[in-house]
């Protein structure tokens, strides 16, 4: 459920007609919605109410990646979120907007030295690591500081997870994490650095997922996995169990498993287990709660069907050039007609089209739409190709709004390129 919904004929953000926002903003500008953030953090715990989880409860560490706009942070924050970070940069972000670093998980497959000190000294809650060459870096890193560096290893349970190939990470030939197989040998390895603490298992097979078996099948390994260590001798206090979960893209398509389906189906697998478990969910707390608003340019008759063009393009949301995603794609003033059209934006690239042949509200040169669900992996992954200035962002809550990344002036996207002496002085 979201909060962008019709009021008057007019789309909303909460109690904020989105027109105001274009007018005021400009487009294209994606629009995030507090109150839908709130809720799927609500839905989320209260669909793990009933794991066990130790004394401190589950720890929900948000994938920053899939939305790393400080405000949406401070926001997940304030709800008790932790975050789970994938470079030094995430981790700043995560520690700006008043994350605490105990609730910190560092995932990612290249974390460099540098990142690791970073990490260290700021006191994480646990390195996932990924490899024994990477947890032998880091027990070097930590000797060095004087610490003991929190560890799980990121094991690959070889399930198909069923999603996008290129969003599917626990197949074996995947770069993630440890080969099940090699698992043992990697924490027996692991456990005689001195730099290392190993506390527990983390495992995350793709993102999008539709489907809650190979999910399941993944965390019964892991709860094999952590009988099999613990009858080795290692003390096992974690386990996390990843991201993942999918949100619905397109109405016509089969709705993905609900968290509440999850979370019974995590409290079975995970009963019994005695460990602190961990959750890195993204898309399904943010996914629904943004939308990219954007002005239609001018609808160019085609051979078929027309071509809707509009100034949002492949730079400020990737997803469709990237995963064939689908967006349902809404006029903000919709008087009930439809037609069929392609929607595309104006980068020089058959790549940047929103949707092909869709069927979707009539519109016309400077209507606004908006790409719904765009709020995880959409401003995260924006580009300046084209020369097209980074996407602002706004942030909703009731009948307030504020701007939460300004529009970047084309200047200072030039003024980022510096010219080397020798030309500079012939053009002076
Ligand atoms: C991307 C990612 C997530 C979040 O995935 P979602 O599908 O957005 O929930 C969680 N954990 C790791 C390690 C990731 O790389």
């Amino acid at each position: 459920m979201d909060h962008f919904t019709l009021k008057h004929g007019v789309l909303h953000a909460e109690d904020v007609a989105l027109p105001a926002i274009a007018e005021a903003v400009g487009t294209p500008v994606y629009v995030y919605s507090t109150a839908t953030i709130e809720r799927h953090v609500a839905v989320f715990k209260a669909a793990l109410a009933n794991v066990e989880s130790g004394p401190h409860g589950p720890l929900i560490a948000f994938a920053v990646k899939a939305n790393p706009n400080r405000a949406v942070l401070a926001t997940l924050a304030g709800a008790g979120l932790g975050a789970d970070v994938v470079s030094g940069g995430e981790l700043l972000r995560a520690l700006a907007a008043g994350i605490d670093a105990g609730k910190i998980v560092f995932s990612g497959v290249g974390k460099t030295a540098t990142e690791m000190r970073l990490a260290l000294e700021n006191g994480i809650f646990q390195f996932n690591i990924e490899s024994e060459p990477e947890a032998e870096m880091l027990s070097e890193v930590a000797v060095a500081m004087g610490l003991r560096a929190p560890v799980a290893f990121r094991v690959n349970p070889n399930v198909v997870a069923g999603t996008h190939a290129k969003i599917s990470t626990g197949g074996s030939e995947d770069k993630f994490g440890v080969a099940y197989d090699r698992a043992m040998a990697a924490y027996a390895r692991a456990a005689a650095l001195p730099g290392l603490a190993v506390q527990g298992v983390a495992v995350h097979i793709g993102s999008q997922l539709t489907d809650l078996g190979p999910s399941r099948a993944a965390f019964e390994r892991v709860g094999t996995l952590i009988a099999d260590l613990r009858a080795a001798g290692h003390r096992i206090t974690t386990a996390d169990l990843g991201g993942g979960l999918g949100v619905p893209y397109d109405p016509t398509k089969p709705i993905p498993p609900l968290p509440d389906a999850y979370g019974a189906m995590v409290a079975e697998v995970t009963a019994g287990w005695n460990v602190r478990l961990v959750f890195e969910p993204g898309r399904v707390i943010v996914g629904n709660a943004g939308v990219l608003l954007s002005q239609v340019i001018r609808v160019k008759p085609g051979v078929t069907d027309p071509f809707v063009i509009v100034d949002a393009a492949m730079n400020d949301l990737m997803r469709p050039s990237l995963y064939d995603a689908w967006h349902d794609i809404r006029s903000v003033t919709p008087n009930g007609d439809k037609m069929t059209a392609n929607i595309v934006g104006p980068i020089c690239e058959s790549g940047d089209t929103f949707a092909k042949k869709r069927q979707m509200d009539v519109v016309k040169a400077d209507d606004l739409v908006t790409f719904m669900t765009a709020g995880a992996y959409g401003a995260t992954m924006a580009n300046t190709y084209n020369s097209r200035a980074l996407t602002p962002e706004v942030l909703v809550s009731g009948n307030k709004w504020a701007i939460v990344r300004g529009r970047q002036p084309i200047e200072a996207l030039i003024a980022g390129d510096t010219l080397p002496p020798w030309i500079e002085e012939e053009q002076a």
